[in-house]
C-alpha cells in the first residue's frame, strides 16, 4: 500500500487567494520551460515555513498576540530576499505568494538570491511606537533562527519603513552578539543603508514605464498616469512621472480616490499625506465617491501599486490605460490578464516593473559586506541599466515566443531557478 501524504491545506492548488493566482502563472509557464519542466514541483512548495506567535505588552498593561509568518519560498540561487508587511489582511496564503514572486523577480533581474517573504496580521496604525517596536523586536527574535545576512535578508514593504528595519537588524545584532548590518536591506543611511534604496522600487517603475512607452510609441510628456496606492512605491512613481512632464490625473489609497483631469500637484499631495496619513481631503482635486470608479478613469499608464489580486474580472473591462506598470506585487488575477491581453493593454508584470527595489537591495547588501558605499549616481545608474537590460530581454523573449510579458519574465525567471535546481542536485 503507498503511504497516502496529506497535502496541507496551503498546498491546495485551486484556492482563490494569491497563492492560487501564483500556482496558475506557474501551470501557464510550465509548457515553455522544455526539460526543465521535471522540477517545476520545486516552485510550487515552499521550501520553509515559520509560523509564530507575536506576544507584547500593550501600554495600558493588556498582552495582545499577533501572528507572524516568514516563508523562504526558494533558495537555489541564493539566500532568501523579500520585504516584511504589516497589514491586517495578512494571510498565510498572501506571504507564500510574495515569497514565490521573490523568487521569480530575483531570478527575472538576475540578482543572486531566492525568495523570501513574512509579515504581520496587524494594522499597525492601532500600535503607539512603543507597541509597534516592541512587535518589531519580538518578531525578529522569533525569526531570528531562520534569517542572517548569509540565510534570509528581510526589506521594507507595505506599512513597514527605515525605521523597523532599523529596530530588526538591532534586534538579530543583539541577539548575535555584533552588529550584523546585513541582515535586512532598507535601513538607514546612517545604518549601512544605500542611497536610493527608499527610491529605487518607484523609480524602477518608472524606468520599465519609459521603455514600454516608447514601444508604443507613447510620449512621457503628457501622458495621463492614474495610480494606485501612494506609498513608497507609487508615491514615487507618481513624482517621478510627473517630473517627466506626465499627468498625474488620479490616485486611489485605502482611503479614497482624488481625481484631477489637469494633472494633481504630487508634491502637495506627498505633503498632505504626510500630514494626515491618506490622500483624503486634498484640496487640489475632486473625490471620487465610488471607489470602483478609479479602474475606468481615462488614462494612458495605470500604475497598481498598493495590494494584490486588485485588477480582477470584474473591472478589467473598465481599463482605460493602454500600459499598465505593476508597482504592486501580484495586482493582476490571470483572468484579468486575459481580458486585458484581448484588449490590447500592454501589462509590464510585477517581477519586472518593482524589481527595482530589490536590485539596490542587493546594492546595499554588498556595499554593507564592503563597508564602501557608492554616490547616489552610480546607484540610480546601475539600477537604470539591470531594468532597461531586464526589460529588453523579456521584450524580445515575449516577440520571439509571441507570449505576455508575464509569461516571457517567468520563463526567465523559473529557468534560472530551475537550472540552479538541477545543476546543484538534490541532497542528499
Ligand atoms: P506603503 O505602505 O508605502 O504604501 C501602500 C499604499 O497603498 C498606501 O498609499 C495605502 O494607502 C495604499 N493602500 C492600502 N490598501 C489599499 C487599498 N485597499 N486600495 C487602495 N490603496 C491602498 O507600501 P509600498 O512599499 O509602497 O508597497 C506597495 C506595493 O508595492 C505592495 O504590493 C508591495 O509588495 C510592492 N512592492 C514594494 C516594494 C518596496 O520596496 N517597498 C518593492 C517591490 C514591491
Amino acid at each position: 500500500m503507498p503511504i497516502q501524504h496529506e497535502i496541507p491545506s496551503y498546498l491546495t492548488p485551486h484556492g482563490t487567494g494569491p497563492w492560487g493566482v501564483y500556482l496558475e502563472q506557474i501551470d501557464r509557464v510550465t509548457p515553455h520551460l522544455g526539460k526543465l519542466a521535471r522540477w517545476v514541483e520545486t516552485l510550487k512548495r515552499p521550501k520553509r515555513i515559520l509560523i509564530v506567535d507575536v506576544p507584547i505588552e500593550r501600554d495600558n498593561g493588556t498582552i495582545a498576540h499577533f501572528e507572524g509568518y516568514r516563508v523562504q519560498h526558494n533558495t537555489s540561487r541564493g539566500p532568501g530576499k523579500g520585504g516584511v508587511r504589516f497589514h491586517q489582511d495578512v494571510t498565510l496564503s498572501e506571504v507564500m505568494a510574495l515569497s514565490a514572486w521573490m523568487t521569480v523577480k530575483n531570478a527575472a533581474v538576475n540578482v543572486p538570491y531566492g525568495g523570501a517573504k513574512g509579515g504581520i496580521r496587524v494594522d499597525p496604525k492601532t500600535l503607539s511606537q512603543g507597541e509597534l517596536q516592541r512587535m518589531t523586536r519580538r518578531y525578529t527574535s522569533e525569526i531570528n533562527i531562520i534569517i542572517g545576512p548569509h540565510k534570509d535578508i528581510p526589506a521594507p514593504d507595505v506599512n513597514t519603513n527605515e525605521q523597523i528595519m532599523a529596530w530588526m537588524m538591532d534586534t538579530y545584532s543583539m541577539n548575535q552578539g555584533s552588529t550584523a548590518s546585513g541582515v535586512v536591506t532598507g535601513k538607514p543611511i546612517s545604518l549601512g543603508g544605500s542611497l536610493g534604496r527608499q527610491e529605487a522600487t518607484g523609480r524602477g517603475v518608472f524606468v520599465v514605464g519609459c521603455e514600454a512607452a516608447a514601444k508604443r510609441g507613447m510620449d512621457i510628456k503628457g501622458a495621463r498616469v492614474a495610480v494606485q496606492g501612494f506609498g513608497n512605491v507609487g508615491g514615487i512613481a507618481a513624482r517621478l512621472f510627473a517630473e517627466a512632464g506626465a499627468r498625474i490625473v488620479a490616485v486611489q489609497d485605502h482611503q479614497t480616490t482624488i481625481v484631477n483631469e489637469n494633472g494633481l500637484d504630487v508634491a502637495a499631495v506627498q505633503t498632505h499625506v504626510s500630514a494626515h496619513g491618506s490622500v483624503a481631503g486634498f484640496s487640489g482635486a475632486e473625490e471620487l465617491k465610488d471607489r470602483a470608479q478609479f479602474w475606468g478613469v481615462d488614462c494612458d499608464i495605470l500604475v497598481p501599486a498598493a495590494l494584490e489580486q486588485q485588477i480582477t474580472e470584474a473591472n478589467a473591462h473598465q481599463i482605460r490605460a493602454t500600459i499598465i506598470l505593476e508597482g504592486a506585487n501580484g495586482p493582476t488575477t490571470p483572468a484579468a490578464d486575459d481580458i486585458l491581453h484581448d484588449n490590447g493593454v500592454l501589462v509590464v508584470p510585477d517581477v519586472i516593473a518593482n524589481a527595482g527595489g530589490v536590485t539596490v537591495s542587493y546594492f546595499e547588501w554588498v556595499q554593507d559586506f564592503s563597508s564602501f558605499f557608492w554616490t547616489e549616481d552610480e546607484i540610480n545608474l546601475r539600477l537604470t541599466r539591470i531594468m532597461r537590460e531586464a526589460f529588453a530581454a523579456v521584450w524580445q523573449l515575449a516577440e520571439d515566443k509571441k507570449v505576455s510579458l508575464r509569461t516571457a519574465a517567468f520563463i526567465v525567471g523559473c529557468t534560472r531557478v530551475l537550472q540552479a535546481r538541477e545543476m546543484r542536485g538534490l541532497y542528499p
